[in-house]
């Protein structure tokens, strides 16, 4: 069961969590955290001011979010067992502190200081949750995820090492399941082959709880979140999106991947290799409709299940007369991205240009001045990817007539579809995002509205 940062947000929800842990006690559930809401947040820019060398202001910018977490103690601890999680707040705020300091003076790498600095919202959180627990008579017990999760050294987005995680989340937690333990780990939060502090990348908490349900063989690995499960696009931009009630892998995979932040994009990787099924619930309704996600897909009639989308894109366009007839640019230009270790999402090609999408912009300069032997290079920048998700899709006929007559004032950048059978995906600008994942909706899911907007041509958009 894993609780993200809005489940954890007050006393309030720390209740509402711990309700949730004991109905599920008869099935020995292990439980990871997120830190409380808005807390990494806070503790990356910690960082950031500690690094201008005001370490002292970086610190007491960091008071209230530590009042919050003894907030919660007062509300739910006994006098007791507060005692013993107030020396712990205390204790961390003297490591952070110090850890800040180091921060300013220069000392160490960055990289590592601030995964080091973040890691202390889960610990914290998770070691909360756990007493929570087990004031509520349950034999709830704090585990170091650094134990169990080991990474690579790629401070701030570090990869497990699969066996060996594996191996020691078995190890570290199978012991405590079969005394009648409920273990309680902090998500997000890793540990180097060196034993150095790593993170998996922001919303990474989902990815832990994939990687403990996998290695433990779960029944279910449950995400518990804000919003009643995956929805048929971001409750954000579409008031109106409904709940999703099954998905397969790949459609989770393909949804989180092009934007849908309810799930890290990585978490279904671990369950598909071990077949766990993975339900994505509302941790604020009770009777909330969840979705579960799992092998078998459904072709629903509309064939479509979600919109996802993107922002922040660049597209970087290469255009060589050379290329005609010739072979052997895609592979040059594949080599400049591998050698910076940046991911491709889209790629479109003629016979003289070859287009590409990118969201992590981190080598982008260099990428650059790479590819210029190869061709003539021009970068377009806020532009947005959205992507239309749904078994069959690809053997389903008129779905893209339907996306592009929706949009048919709308400037498509870029498209692709077929390469996996289940999106169809294009760029366009950013500013449109809204208009476009609105009128999306309305032509796949709000079918009286769609059939009504055909007849009259209006656009899709609630006039309210
Ligand atoms: P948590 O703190 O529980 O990890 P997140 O904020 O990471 O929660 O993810 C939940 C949020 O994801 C929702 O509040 C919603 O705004 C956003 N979201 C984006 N796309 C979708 C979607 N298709 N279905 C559900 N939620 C979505
Ligand atoms: N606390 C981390 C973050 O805010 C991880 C997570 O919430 O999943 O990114
Ligand atoms: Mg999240």
């Amino acid at each position: 069961m894993k609780f993200g940062g809005t489940s954890v947000a007050d006393a309030e929800a720390f209740e509402r969590v711990a309700a949730l842990v004991r109905r599920h006690e008869g099935v020995r559930p292990v439980v990871v955290v997120s830190a409380m809401s808005r807390v990494t947040d806070a503790l990356l820019e910690s960082v950031r001011v500690a690094g201008d060398g005001r370490a002292l202001e970086a610190s007491d910018a960091l008071e209230e979010h530590f009042e919050r977490h003894l907030e919660v103690a007062r509300a739910l601890l006994d006098e007791g067992v507060r005692g013993f999680f107030e020396a712990a707040v205390e204790e961390t705020r003297r490591e952070v502190g110090e850890a800040l300091r180091e921060v300013a003076a220069g000392e160490r790498p960055r990289a590592l200081m601030q995964d080091l600095v973040v890691s202390h919202g889960e610990r914290l959180s998770a070691t909360l949750l756990a007493a929570v627990l087990r004031g509520q008579g349950l034999r709830a017990r704090y585990v170091d995820a650094r134990l169990c999760i080991i990474t690579d050294e790629h401070h701030g987005c570090a990869t497990p090492l699969k066996d060996l995680t594996e191996a020691r989340t078995r190890e570290q937690l199978e012991p405590l399941i079969e005394a009648g333990e409920v273990p309680v780990l902090g998500g997000f939060i890793a540990s180097s082959h060196a034993g150095e502090t790593t993170t998996l990348g922001r919303g990474g908490s989902d990815y832990t709880a994939g990687l403990v349900g996998a290695a433990l063989r779960a029944r279910e690995i449950q995400i518990w979140t804000d919003v009643p499960g995956v929805l048929t696009a971001d409750p954000r931009l579409v008031p109106e999106a409904r709940t999703i009630p099954r998905l397969s892998y790949a459609e989770a995979a393909e949804l989180a991947y092009f934007g849908a932040k309810v799930l890290h994009p990585k978490t279904i990787l671990p369950a598909v290799v071990r077949n766990v099924p993975v339900r994505i619930c509302d941790s604020r309704r009770r009777d909330a409709p969840d979705t579960l996600v799992f092998f078998d897909a459904e072709m629903t009639p509309r064939t479509v299940k979600a919109i996802a989308c993107k922002g922040s894109i660049h597209i970087v366009h290469i255009t060589s007369a050379r290329m005609l007839g010739e072979h052997g640019f895609l592979r040059a230009i594949f080599e400049v991205f591998e050698r910076h270790r940046t991911a491709v999402d889209i790629v479109t090609t003629s016979e003289v240009s070859v287009s590409l999408s990118l969201d992590d912009t981190s080598a982008l300069e260099a990428i650059v001045e790479d590819l210029k032997p190869v061709g003539a290079v021009k970068v377009e920048s806020n532009r947005a990817i959205v992507c239309i998700v749904g078994e069959g899709l690809r053997s389903t006929p008129g779905i893209a007539g339907r996306v592009f007559s929706t949009l048919k004032d709308i400037n498509i950048l870029l498209i692709s579809q077929g390469a996996s059978s289940i999106n169809l995906t294009f760029v366009i600008e950013e500013r449109h995002i809204p208009e476009v994942v609105r009128r999306l909706h309305a032509a796949f899911f709000e079918c009286a509205t769609a059939e009504l907007l055909a007849h009259i041509g209006g656009s899709g958009r609630r006039e309210t």
